[in-house]
């Protein structure tokens, strides 16, 4: 475990919202407790509770919008989030969040995402590094990019880059806002758009606009794919084949076939397809087959919170289930790198920080 915990890691696949420690949302349920919003006992149960199904998820999503869903406290849970991943080692992270309107709050999916910036430059634990040259910015938050503070042992770096989630609940208008608002804030360390929520609701057709559009805008796109069987749907998300998959846990034969060939990169979320059913069990989860195919892979999250787990976690799970030693499992966590949404000079950077590990992980 503690082999797992001091080894570098690349975290692609985390939601802003799955990502709040219990103890902050404990703290929050509290106050709106006290102030009759909500019956802090009931809520308190069920932020406690261990096992969670898929549906039961998204009415935890819910509750977790109501206790979260305000400004400050979005600066505080992305600050939070950024904290809890660098102290565990990782040194690139994407987070993904679906910016809000929320008219209650005076809230609007800009001011959501500005939010979220400002939880970044308020993280004062670790150096958070936003640059991208791709976009011609040279912005870095508190500090400096990664690759200049080697050799500085005083405080850990990361990466952080943003993801903005569509709803599978939202309109095409307001998937295409989303699209629009990413394109907006490249420089401030937006970098791609996911397209996640309820498998179990809507259709395709409604975000593909705005996925073409995004497409379009040369803005890299992660789909979530396959949480639940749905021929026609998985069908279309390998045919407009985006840069990167999560999950695909009920691909059918020639679905697995067309992924392989495709050679699409695969977000691995162990702990949570096995909580929510996607997968029958850690043993027979589909990381094995794709993993002995040499398929393109990152572990990853998901909603670190929500299913208790973390990064260190899901290393530790694959080597105690699949028996990957050491040199594989380092191997495994470098291989990340090369699927990052972020440019050439940061994964320059990254792969001299897997270079320069301590000689002890190799
Ligand atoms: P947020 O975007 O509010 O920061 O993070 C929570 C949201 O992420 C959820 O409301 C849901 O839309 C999405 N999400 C989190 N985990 C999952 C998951 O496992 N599957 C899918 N499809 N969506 C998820």
């Amino acid at each position: 475990r503690e082999w797992c915990f001091a080894l570098p890691k690349v975290e692609l696949h985390a939601h802003l919202n799955g990502s709040v420690r219990n103890s902050t949302l404990l703290e929050l349920a509290k106050q709106l407790g006290d102030k009759g919003v909500i019956v802090f006992e009931d809520v308190m149960d069920v932020i406690m509770k261990n096992g969670r199904s898929l549906p039961e998820c998204f009415k935890l999503f819910d509750l977790f919008h109501i206790l979260t869903t305000d400004h400050d406290t979005v600066t505080r849970i992305t600050k939070e989030v950024v904290e809890d991943f660098a102290a565990e080692n990782v040194i690139y992270l994407e987070i993904r969040t679906t910016p809000k309107n929320n008219e209650a709050k005076g809230m609007t999916k800009r001011s959501y995402m500005n939010a979220v910036v400002k939880g970044l430059k308020q993280v004062e634990a670790v150096d958070v590094a936003l640059f991208d040259s791709n976009f011609r910015t040279n912005e870095t938050l508190n500090s400096q990019p990664a690759i200049e503070l080697d050799g500085d042992k005083k405080k850990k770096k990361i990466y952080v880059r943003l993801l903005l989630s569509i709803d599978r609940r939202e309109t095409t208008s307001a998937a295409l806002d989303t699209v629009n608002l990413a394109m907006e804030m490249k420089d401030q360390g937006v970098i791609g758009i996911d397209l996640s929520g309820n498998p179990v609701v809507g259709e395709w057709e409604t975000y593909l606009p705005a996925l073409q559009h995004a497409k379009e805008l040369g803005i890299p796109i992660t789909i979530h794919c396959g949480e639940v069987a749905n021929k026609k749907e998985i069908q279309a998300v390998l045919d407009f084949c985006p840069q990167r998959l999560g999950h695909v846990c009920c691909l059918n034969d020639i679905e697995w076939k067309k992924l392989k060939s495709l050679m699409i990169p695969v977000e691995i979320c162990l702990t949570s397809n096995v909580m929510t059913g996607g997968a029958p069990s850690l043993e027979l989860h589909h990381f094995a087959d794709l993993y002995n195919a040499r398929h393109p892979l990152s572990l990853c999250t998901d909603d670190c919170g929500l299913f208790s787990t973390s990064l260190s976690n899901e290393y530790y799970l694959v080597a105690t289930t699949f028996g990957l030693s050491k040199s594989e499992l380092f191997q495994l966590a470098q291989d990340a790198v090369q699927f990052v949404f972020a440019d050439d000079v940061v994964k320059k950077s990254l792969k001299q920080m897997f270079k320069h590990a301590d000689k002890s992980l190799v």
